[in-house]
């Protein structure tokens, strides 16, 4: 049996990357989602096992010792990181999956899975990009101006990435994605 692919779906915190990959898994019901792990508090309508693993940071800690994390970072104070058996096991199983995750961990996957399709999510404009993640109403200004520097410290990464697609329209976004993952599975291997 052929492995499954990993999809990466990275790009600046705010730039709708959660919501083009609900809608992604909308259409395409067989890639599955990787949840990852985090110490974040749950905002409002998260549940535990569904948007993240939601962990202390002692329980985080224990992830890391025991290498239960395929890659993680710390991000504005708190961590995330991705479970390792979870994606290992569905690739083998030959199916299809897709991590939402910030621009340092997808480059740490990068390192593990260079196979990975990495796709970088661009905001339309920086500015436009600020009023999303202001207009979320989760965050103050020192998190939003911290955001902000380090969204224009990860576009400059986007070289390490297989495609760009920007998030303009959700559906469009979405349709673009969809595309990249059918011409993957057409993709003829090297020899
Ligand atoms: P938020 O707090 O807004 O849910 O997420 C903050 C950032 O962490 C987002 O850019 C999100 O994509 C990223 N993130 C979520 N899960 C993971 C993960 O497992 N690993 C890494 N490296 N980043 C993650």
């Amino acid at each position: 049996m052929n492995k499954g692919l990993l999809f990466v779906l990275s790009g600046p915190s705010g730039v709708g990357k959660g919501t083009v990959c609900k809608a992604l898994l909308k259409k395409m019901p067989d890639l599955i989602y990787s949840v990852s792990a985090t110490t974040r508090q749950p905002r409002i309508g998260e549940t535990d096992g569904v948007n993240y693993f939601f962990k202390s940071r002692e329980q985080f800690m224990q992830m890391i010792e025991e290498d239960q994390l395929l890659e993680y970072a710390e991000y504005v104070g708190n961590y995330y990181g991705t479970p390792r058996d979870f994606v290992e096991r569905t690739l083998e199983e030959g199916r299809d999956i897709i991590l939402e995750i910030e621009v340092q961990g997808a480059l740490k996957v990068k390192e593990k899975f260079p196979d990975g399709i990495f796709i970088f999510l661009l905001p339309p404009s920086l500015d436009e990009l600020k009023d999303r993640i202001r207009g979320r109403g989760t965050e103050n200004d020192h998190v939003i101006d911290h955001r902000m520097n380090v969204a224009v410290e990860e576009i400059a990464l986007m070289a390490n990435y297989d495609y760009a697609v920007v998030n303009d329209e959700i559906d469009l976004a979405c349709e673009r994605i969809e595309s990249i993952v059918i011409a993957e599975h057409c993709k003829i291997e090297p020899n």
